[in-house]
C-alpha cells in the first residue's frame, strides 16, 4: 500500500475554529500513526471570504498545538505550491479535459438570465438547479463565444439519474440518489479561479492524498467529487467524515458565545496541551479509560475505528477540570510566569510576593482567567458580614473576635521582620498565654484581614502577602466594624 498522506485544507477566513483544530489534529494523528505525511494546504480561491492575516493565524495555531505539517506553503514540499491561488493556472486544463470527455461544459449564461430562471422555478415551487441550458450549444457556437471573449464558467455535466455509493471509514456504506445530490456545479468561475468543489479534487489527486478527512457537511457532496475522479480515471481516496463539535445536543460552538475559536480559549488562560488533549476526546475515544494524553501518546492510541458517528459534545466543565489537572502538574516556574499577568490584573504595583502567591494558587487554579477574582481580596478588603466570625469547629464567634483582635494588634506591631515564619512563630507563642485554642485566634485573624471564609492560604500567609501595614489597617477596621 502506498504511503498514507492526509491533509488539512482550511480557508483563511479568520480565526481558527476549534472544530478546525480538531480536524487538523485527527488528520495529523492518522498520518503519524501510519508512518505517513501530513500536508497543509491553504484554500483561498474564494477571494471574497479571504481575511488578511488569517493564513498566519492558521500557521501559528497549528504550531502552537504541536500539529506540525510535513509539507505546506511555508516549508514547501514536492507537490507545491500549497496555496490554491498560486495554483490558479493549473486548474483550467483539467476542466478542459473534462469538457473534451463530455463530463463538463462551457456555460455562458449571465447572472441576469440565471436569476430570471431561478425566480421562475421558485414561482413554480421548484428548487432551481442549473438546467443544462448551455449543454445544448454546438462546438462551433461555443468556440465562437470563446473567440468573442464572452465571459464563461465551466460546469460539471452531472448525471440526473441513478445513485452513487461510496464507503466512508466512519459512516460506512453511503448511497445518495444523484437527482438529490448532484447538480451542474461550477468548476471554473468567471474570474478563472476554480471553485472549492473542483479544486479539492484536483489538489487531493495531485498531492497524492490517500485519506480525505473533513467535516460531515461534505458527506453528501462526496458523490460529486467521485463523479469527477471517475471522469478523470483517477483513484478515489478513502473518506473519513468527522462529526460536528457541539456545545450541547442542539447548539454548535458559536462566535457569539465566545466558545468557537482556539484563540478565545488561549486568551481565557487555558493551556494548549489541555485543550488539545480534550479536543482529541471530543468525537474520538481511545477504547480504554485513559484520559490524559500528550501528543505522542495520542499518535500511538489513535484509531479511526474509535471515531464517533454522533456529534462530539464539547463540555466546557470537563475541559476546565482537565485544564486544572494540567495546571497542577505544570512546572512551578512556568506556572509563575503564566500566572503573573493574571496576578497583575488584580495586584499590579502592590508589591505582593508573587512567588509565594503562586505557591498558594497553583493547586487552586483551573483556568488562569479565574485567578484575579480569587485574589482580588488582597487588593481590596471585601465588605463582609461579621457573622462569618462565627465558626463552630474553631470555637470562634464575634465575641471571641472582639476579645482576640485587640490582643493580636500589638503583638503583630512588634514584629520587626515581616516574614511568614516570624508571623507564625510570634502568634503561635502567644496563643497558649491567652488560654485560647489555635482556631480561636487564627480564625478571627484571617477573617479580619481577608473578609472571606475561604482563602488561598491561612492567616499567616495572608498577613504576609498583605504586608504589615495593610494587615494592621484591616485588623483595626474590622475591630471597629465589630463595635
Ligand atoms: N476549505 C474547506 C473548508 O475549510 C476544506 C474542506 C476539505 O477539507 O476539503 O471547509
Amino acid at each position: 500500500m502506498s504511503q498514507v498522506r492526509t491533509r488539512f485544507a482550511p480557508s483563511p477566513t479568520g480565526f481558527m475554529h476549534l472544530g478546525g483544530v480538531r480536524t487538523a489534529l485527527y488528520a495529523y494523528l492518522f498520518a503519524k500513526k501510519n508512518g505517513g505525511k501530513f500536508i497543509l494546504r491553504i484554500e483561498d480561491t474564494d477571494q471574497e471570504r479571504f481575511v488578511e492575516g488569517a493564513t498566519e493565524v492558521i500557521y501559528d495555531t497549528l504550531r502552537d498545538c504541536g500539529i506540525l505539517w510535513d509539507e505546506g506553503p511555508d516549508i514547501g514540499g514536492d507537490y507545491g505550491p500549497y496555496i490554491q491561488s498560486e495554483r490558479k493556472s493549473l486548474y483550467l486544463p483539467y476542466a478542459q479535459e473534462l469538457v473534451e470527455k463530455g463530463a463538463a461544459y462551457y456555460c455562458f449564461c449571465t447572472k441576469e438570465e440565471l436569476d430570471e430562471r431561478r425566480a421562475a422555478a421558485e414561482a413554480r415551487g421548484e428548487v432551481f438547479k442549473y438546467d443544462k441550458h448551455c449543454l445544448g450549444l454546438s462546438k462551433e457556437e461555443v468556440q465562437a463565444k470563446l473567440d468573442a471573449g464572452v465571459p464563461y464558467v465551466i460546469r460539471m455535466n452531472a448525471p440526473t439519474e441513478g445513485s452513487t455509493s461510496y464507503h466512508d471509514l466512519v459512516f460506512g456504506e453511503m448511497t445518495f440518489p444523484n437527482s438529490d445530490t448532484m447538480d451542474d456545479m461550477v468548476l471554473i468561475k468567471q474570474d478563472g479561479m476554480p471553485t472549492y468543489n473542483f479544486a479539492n479534487v484536483i489538489d487531493d489527486h495531485l498531492m497524492g492524498i490517500t485519506h480525505v478527512m473533513r467535516g460531515v457537511e461534505y458527506l453528501s457532496s462526496t458523490p460529486r467529487y467521485n463523479f469527477l475522479y471517475n471522469a478523470f480515471g483517477w483513484e478515489i481516496p478513502e473518506y473519513i467524515h468527522l462529526t460536528t463539535v457541539m456545545r450541547d445536543a442542539t447548539h454548535k460552538l458559536s462566535k457569539r458565545d465566545g466558545d468557537a475559536y482556539y484563540s478565545d480559549f488561549i486568551a481565557k488562560g487555558y493551556l494548549k496541551d489541555a485543550l488539545v488533549n480534550y479536543l482529541a476526546l471530543v468525537g474520538w475515544n481511545p477504547g480504554t479509560d485513559q484520559e490524559f494524553f500528550n501528543m505522542d501518546e495520542l499518535v500511538q492510541a489513535f484509531d479511526v475505528k474509535h471515531l464517533n458517528k454522533s456529534p462530539g459534545i464539547f463540555d466546557v466543565n470537563k475541559l476546565d477540570w482537565m485544564n486544572g489537572q494540567y495546571v497542577q502538574k505544570m512546572d512551578f516556574e512556568r506556572y509563575l510566569q503564566m500566572a503573573t499577568p493574571w496576578f497583575d490584573q488584580a495586584l499590579a504595583g502592590r508589591g505582593v510576593d508573587y512567588r509565594r502567591l503562586a505557591e498558594l494558587m497553583q493547586s487552586r487554579t483551573d483556568i488562569f482567567s479565574r485567578i484575579p477574582e480569587k485574589i482580588q481580596f488582597l487588593a481590596q478588603m471585601p465588605d463582609y458580614d461579621p457573622a462569618i466570625f462565627f465558626n463552630k469547629k474553631q470555637k470562634s464567634d464575634e465575641n471571641v473576635a472582639r476579645e482576640v483582635l485587640p490582643l493580636l494588634i500589638p503583638v503583630l506591631e512588634g514584629i520587626e521582620d515581616w516574614t511568614e515564619q516570624n508571623i507564625h512563630d510570634t502568634v503561635m507563642a502567644v496563643i497558649p498565654q491567652w488560654g485560647k485554642k489555635n482556631g480561636q485566634v487564627l480564625w478571627p485573624m484571617r477573617i479580619s484581614i481577608s473578609g472571606l471564609e475561604s482563602t488561598p492560604g491561612g492567616a499567616f500567609e495572608i498577613a504576609y502577602l498583605l504586608g504589615k501595614q495593610e494587615t494592621l489597617r484591616r485588623m483595626r477596621s474590622s475591630l471597629e466594624k465589630l463595635g
